[in-house]
């Protein structure tokens, strides 16, 4: 048994149902349920009884000790935080009490569970935290790409919680031998993400022939990894990761924002073209700058591969294609998240438990 946070987001759904594809060992997802929080996108383990969804706060530590010492998971992955740049520059609060107090609250949770296991379930026991790489702040566009060693320098509320975060992680490893893992990730693409992040914004603004915002010069460079290549670098991790150590994971796939909006209108063009023949590129704008927008990340994932033999197995070419595809298959995952009718969503039928 694992226990999952933030099972019901982009990158948590998507991780618990690869897990649950590959595996037979259970599933305790621990979700609030916020905006990003969709039961919809787990809709296809509703009548899996490996899957245990419980709607509550990593910020509850009573609640997070109850479910660790009912389920006895020998590993936590980390996944719940508030993950939107731009909602952390409008509104910080919630970042901090979810990412910062929050991580602290699981943290200790996690560790008077972990105080009590016998000797060998101790030693087997994993905390994995899932982090991003905007923690390192900006690069130069000739700055070497960041590893592991790069000093933390935060720009957005976002990121600084994210390093407040790891610095807590890794607090509890040195000061209590917690056995954690650290993976700090580039941006991530690919099925349910919610479409106020990038890529997906691109796609659903495309189709519904709105405008396609690019934030000032759209030259600022983000590294691509498809998603399930980050859920299969989390499994390698647990799987493999030598204890209090952090690993950076990335797709070798720089690119402008500008180029990833025309890569996007691109295929656009090719599999749903424009009722009037014109390019989805016409609907590019670029418009005025978030504050102190990054201009750059890129990561050097040398460290996983060679030590867990991790490898993307997307390039974004073939990443994009099926993230573009998914969506156009999937009209409705959109409406429903655009509309906030997903939000009704779960119902009884749900091995679910209501906190
Ligand atoms: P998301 O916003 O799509 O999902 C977050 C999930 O956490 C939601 O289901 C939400 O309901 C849940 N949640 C929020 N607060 C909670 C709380 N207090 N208790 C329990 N659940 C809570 O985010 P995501 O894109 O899936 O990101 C997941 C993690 O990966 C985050 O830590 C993020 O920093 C990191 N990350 C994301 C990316 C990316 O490109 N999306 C890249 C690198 C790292």
């Amino acid at each position: 048994m694992i226990l999952v946070t933030g099972g019901a987001g982009f990158i948590g759904a998507n991780f618990v149902i690869n897990w649950l594809a590959q595996s037979d060992e259970p599933v305790v997802n621990l979700d609030k349920l916020t905006y990003a929080g969709n039961l919809e996108t787990l809709s296809s383990l509703r009548h899996d009884a490996r899957h245990i969804f419980v709607q509550g706060d990593i910020g509850d530590q009573e609640l997070v000790f109850s479910l660790l010492t009912k389920y006895q998971p020998r590993a936590i992955v980390n996944c719940a935080a508030e993950s939107h740049v731009d909602r952390s520059i409008h509104s910080p609060e919630d970042f901090i009490q979810t990412n910062v107090v929050g991580t602290y609250r699981l943290l200790e949770a996690a560790r008077a569970y972990w105080a009590q296991l016998e000797e060998a379930a101790k030693l087997a026991f994993r905390f994995l935290h899932v982090s991003t790489d905007e923690v390192y702040g900006s690069l130069s566009t000739v700055a070497p790409a960041f590893s592991e060693n790069h000093r933390y320098e935060p720009s957005s509320p976002y990121s600084a919680s994210k390093a407040a975060s790891d610095h807590l992680v890794r607090a509890y490893h040195h000061t209590y031998g917690l056995p954690v893992l650290i993976i700090n990730c580039s941006n991530n693409y690919g099925p349910y993400q919610f479409p106020e992040k990038f890529i997906p914004l691109m796609i659903v603004n495309a189709l519904a022939g709105k405008s396609l915002p690019v934030y000032g010069d759209g030259r600022q460079v983000r590294d691509w990894l498809y998603v399930n290549d980050h859920c299969s670098a989390i499994c390698c991790v647990l799987k493999a990761g030598r204890s209090g150590e952090v690993y950076n994971v990335g797709g070798r796939s720089e690119k402008l924002n500008i180029e990833t909006a025309y890569i996007v209108c691109a295929v656009l063009d090719e599999l749903r073209p424009r009722a009037d023949g014109k390019s989805y590129k016409e609907q590019i704008a670029l418009v005025k700058d978030r504050p102190g927008h990054d201009r750059r990340y890129a990561i050097d994932a040398r460290k996983i591969e060679r030590e867990l033999g991790w490898k993307p197995v997307e390039t974004f070419e073939s990443g994009i294609q099926k993230t573009i595809q998914w969506y156009l298959s999937n009209p409705e995952w959109v409406s429903r998240v655009q509309s906030g009718v997903y939000r009704e969503w779960g119902g009884t039928s749900f091995t679910a438990i209501s906190q």
